[in-house]
């Protein structure tokens, strides 16, 4: 029912049009402004944001004071600036297909450390299940609902599943992350038909589909909770984490984090009595998220400016 919906304002930035700010109705409104010396402008404002505006007599609006956020997820590098993507998010969905494209536990592993690294909680939803058997779905996300993530079967072609991922996005904000091909731009159609996204096909032998999705928004879902699903959010690049901060980004890791190694600054590698490597040693930790850990902190550390 679109006459129930709030209305809209197109807003611009106070301080980007100061001459035109010769309205009326603001004079109620705290004339508190976003900062004279103002970051790049992605980052004063950005999607999810909450803010007061005031309302000119053409209904734009202009932005008066952008409210504290309550988590920022951010693009670590771009133009040599760090972006913000989406604010005051609450979770992760982060999509991979059980199949075309075959899910990466590599790859997966990184999703989950930046949910962790912007302190947002991770859902891991494997889509496509139509396409593979129980075991080989086991195979793949098995290792990944052991760690505790929520894991969510899903077919966007069959449409099953549906109702336990609308269930976790219910009352919450969400961003749909993972790689392109995967099946996020039919999941999010199946659970709001009215978007109508473009659904590109996985078509080259590559299978590595093709990047068809231009929606920038927060929309809100029939079912409650929001959905942020930009672009720049797809292409994964992990925040400047230091070895202690990405070990503790793995959520396996932390029991053994919790009684420090023998040497403080222990780097998790060749030191000796490390809590982390006895662990895997023994059987207690994966050995392949100790590698994926060694092999992300080493990227991290040859990305760092010296
Ligand atoms: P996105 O890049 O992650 O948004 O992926 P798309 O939604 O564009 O889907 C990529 C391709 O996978 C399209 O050809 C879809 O029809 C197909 N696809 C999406 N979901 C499923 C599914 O659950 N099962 C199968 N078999 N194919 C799917």
């Amino acid at each position: 029912d679109k006459s129930s919906d709030p209305p809209r304002y197109t807003c611009i930035l106070r301080g980007t049009l100061r001459k035109q700010l010769t309205y009326t109705e603001s004079a109620a409104l705290p004339r508190r402004v976003v900062k004279a010396k103002m970051p790049p402008q992605t980052d004063v404002v950005a999607v999810g944001d909450r803010v007061l505006f005031s309302i000119l007599p053409d209904h734009t609006g202009v932005i008066e004071e952008v409210l504290p956020r309550r988590t920022r997820f951010a693009r670590a590098a771009f133009r040599g600036k760090e972006q913000t993507l989406v604010t005051n998010l609450d979770q992760l969905v982060v999509v991979f297909a059980c199949a075309e494209p075959n899910p990466d536990p590599w790859r997966i592993d990184r999703w989950l450390v930046a949910a962790e690294a912007f302190g947002l909680e991770a859902v891991l939803v494997a889509n496509k299940r139509d396409l593979v058997d129980e075991t080989q779905f086991q195979r793949s996300f098995g290792e990944f609902a052991a760690l505790g993530y929520k894991v969510l079967p899903t077919s966007a072609l069959k449409e099953t599943g549906i109702e336990p991922l609308r269930h976790v996005l219910r009352g919450r904000i969400s961003a749909f992350t993972g790689p392109s091909g995967v099946g996020k731009s039919s999941l999010l159609n199946v659970l709001q038909p009215g978007l109508h996204l473009k659904v590109g096909a996985v078509g080259d032998v590559t299978h590595r589909g093709r990047h068809t999705t231009t929606v920038r928004e927060l929309f809100p879902l029939e079912g409650g909770g929001w959905v942020a699903d930009t672009p720049g959010l797809r292409q994964l690049e992990l925040p400047a984490l230091s070895r202690q901060e990405l070990a503790e980004c793995f959520v396996d890791f932390r029991p053994f984090l919790a009684t420090p190694c023998r040497f403080r600054d222990c780097r998790h590698e060749t030191e000796p009595g490390c809590n982390i490597k006895m662990a895997v040693e023994q059987g207690h930790l994966s050995a392949r998220r100790y590698r994926s850990f060694l092999e992300i902190a080493h990227e991290l550390e040859q990305s760092r400016p010296k």
